[in-house]
């Protein structure tokens, strides 16, 4: 902030240097040769400021070059310890929640069976639903590589990396799902990963060592029905065959709809269901994107990114004291 500031004041000198001698008349009539001239001596020192002014410019746009709105979260997830503490954390709690489930018939993660009397959900064969991306599988690479290119997420390179299957198991996702397996609870990846990276999901996961049936069930993509655009059918859906013991995910979609609504919409839902949190519904963070980032710039994805920025920082709490 201090580098900023002393840049910004040094560039506002050098242009009121520059003015100061171009409005001297300096370097407009006099051939730089004659350098013992007052003239050349204001040619000079005029075209040192512009070398200092060039100077200032190239270290403003390298900084703005490297300073990608998602470099903090992505390395955060990438190298932050903390990050790792948070996950498995996170798993260790659905892991203790999941054996409390298995032991309370009336339990259940899902809205859709806790309106409905146990009688209706209880006898059920128990699952477990997870949301896959952020939640399972760490797809930071495909970040850092947005930020390395200067690029904006997009469908396209989005479904390209997907294929790659290369992501990596978020920290404790594994061990907890190998749980659930070997206590004989359904785990089901429900996913807004579009259908035709279906298979490449499915490879990815196994590869990293999670569990996956061939059942077509147990991977719910985007798509893969009629219907299947939002996640609230597919989540009926599981509701109809199993008991949801937990339902895991990094946004609020993953456990209730809609989630791209206003702010204040966003929080009314999140302490409606507030009992839910860390006992049926177990969230995984992620800073580097989701529902709660559009909903700081209303959802707008076709503004520039000066103006989605402007528009969160106008999102900041500073707690000012009003005058
Ligand atoms: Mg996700």
């Amino acid at each position: 902030m201090t580098i900023l500031r002393t840049s910004k004041i040094y560039l506002r000198l050098c242009v009121l240097g520059a003015l100061v001698l171009v409005a001297s008349g300096c370097g407009t009539t006099q051939p730089r040769s004659s350098a013992s001239s007052p003239a050349a001596a204001r040619a000079d020192s005029l075209a040192r400021v512009t070398d200092s002014l060039k100077q200032v410019l190239a270290t403003q746009e390298e900084r703005a070059r490297l300073r990608h709105p998602n470099l903090d979260a992505t390395l955060w997830g990438q190298t932050a310890v903390e990050y790792d503490g948070v996950t498995r954390g996170a798993y260790r709690l659905a892991s203790v929640m999941m054996e409390r489930a298995l032991a309370d018939s009336s339990w259940t993660a899902a809205l859709e069976q806790a309106e409905q009397p146990p009688t209706q959900y209880r006898d059920k064969p128990p699952a477990v639903v997870l949301d896959v991306d952020e939640t399972v599988l760490d797809n930071s690479a495909y970040q850092a590589r947005l930020i390395q290119n200067d690029e904006s997420y997009d469908s396209e390179s989005w479904n390209e990396w997907c294929r790659e299957r290369q992501a990596d198991a978020v920290p404790g996702a594994r061990r907890f799902t190998r749980q659930a397996d070997s206590m004989g609870v359904q785990v089901i990846y429900l996913t807004n990963r579009d259908s035709s990276v279906e298979a490449s999901t499915r490879d990815n996961l196994r590869e990293l060592g999670f569990p996956v049936e061939d059942a077509p069930d147990a991977v719910l993509t985007q798509g893969e029905r009629p219907g299947w655009e939002p996640k609230a059918p597919r989540r009926a859906w599981v509701a109809e065959r199993y008991r949801v013991l937990l339902l895991v995910g990094d946004n609020l979609g993953d456990f209730t709809e809609p989630a791209d609504t206003t702010l204040a919409a966003r929080q009314r839902m999140a302490d409606r269901h507030a009992r839910f949190w860390g006992t049926r519904w177990i969230a995984l963070p992620n800073p580097q994107y989701g529902s709660w980032m559009g909903a700081l710039f209303e959802y707008d994805y076709g503004l520039s990114p000066t103006e989605q920025l402007r528009r969160k920082r106008e999102r900041l709490d500073t707690k000012a004291k009003t005058p």
